[in-house]
């Protein structure tokens, strides 16, 4: 039986014992984001999106067995830096390395959505417990000032048809990822004078589809982002905004917005940290 208290994300006492590793292994995005560029990449920035290189699954697999036999680390997520569900085969195929020789480890993923929902039955067969679905708005025309574009297939979708396409698959996603049991964190990001005022209303219709907890994110202003010159939400306006929210689901407070290559508990910030071994994994 795994011990899924020990989530540090999930469960803020864990933070202090265990660590997460996050497993950079899908490099591709079908969503833009108009915060996002995951072109800026740089091995002291510590944001989302950011990792120093991409790993294979058994790499992936490799490196997490070498630090975990040296540190206490309950998780093996994923969370890009793109989408792992753009391409779903190398985030599966990870999970299943990792499952087959760590029977204990917590498995996590963080998603946009579009593109969960087929891989949801082989992600419960796996023994995948907890996912975080990104979502920044359920209201179509917000969301579509925040989306430059949805790809699915070879189409592209934009504007309020790109955005409802986002929200249903979403909506579908959260639906089945509680069918089958998974544990749902729901991940806003916060978007100065776009969603800030629309957070406490997503807070609600997520508790309604089930989500289990939500997490406010402050929008960190990236250089070459459509959204770059956006001033970052303060620590005021974030406590309004998660009190309101809180009033629907309880609130993850200590999230980090760690890099997609993170590995460690969450306080501990220095990426170099297992740098050399990490390097080793993808040569
Ligand atoms: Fe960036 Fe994630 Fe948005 Fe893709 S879904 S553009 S990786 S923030
Ligand atoms: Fe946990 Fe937040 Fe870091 Fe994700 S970004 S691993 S939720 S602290």
């Amino acid at each position: 039986m795994i011990d899924e208290t020990r989530h540090p994300c999930f469960n803020k006492n864990a933070a202090k014992d265990y660590g997460r590793m996050h497993l950079p292994v899908a490099p591709a995005c079908n969503v833009q984001c108009n915060f996002c560029n995951r072109d800026y990449d740089c091995v002291n920035e510590s944001r989302p999106g950011v990792t120093s290189t991409i790993l294979s699954p058994g790499q992936a697999e490799w490196f997490f067995t070498k630090v975990s036999a040296e540190t206490p680390i309950s998780v093996a997520g994923i969370a890009g830096p793109g989408d792992p569900f753009c391409d779903p085969e190398p985030t599966l195929k990870t999970f299943e390395l990792i499952r087959a020789a760590h029977p204990d480890a917590i498995l996590c993923v963080s998603s946009n959505g579009l593109n969960l929902l087929s891989s949801i039955p082989r992600l419960a067969e796996i023994g995948v417990s907890h996912v975080t679905i990104t979502v920044n708005a359920v209201d179509a025309e917000i969301g579509s000032k925040i989306y430059s574009w949805i790809r699915r297939g070879k189409r592209t979708f934009r504007g309020v048809e790109g955005a409802t396409l986002l929200l249903e698959n979403q909506l579908a996603a959260i639906a089945s990822l509680k069918a089958h049991g998974i544990t749902v964190k729901i991940n806003s990001i916060v978007i100065p004078g776009v969603n800030d005022h629309h957070i406490p209303r997503i807070a609600e219709e997520m508790k309604k589809r089930g989500a289990d907890l939500f997490n406010c994110i402050p929008m960190i202003p990236v250089e070459g982002a459509v959204f770059g010159n956006l001033t970052e939400p303060d620590h005021d306006a974030m406590w309004k905004i998660k009190e309101e929210a809180g009033k629907f689901l309880p609130q993850m407070k200590h999230c980090q917005r760690c890099r997609a290559d993170a590995v460690g508990k969450l306080t501990e910030k220095d990426p170099s940290l297992w740098r050399e071994l990490f390097l080793d994994a993808a040569s």
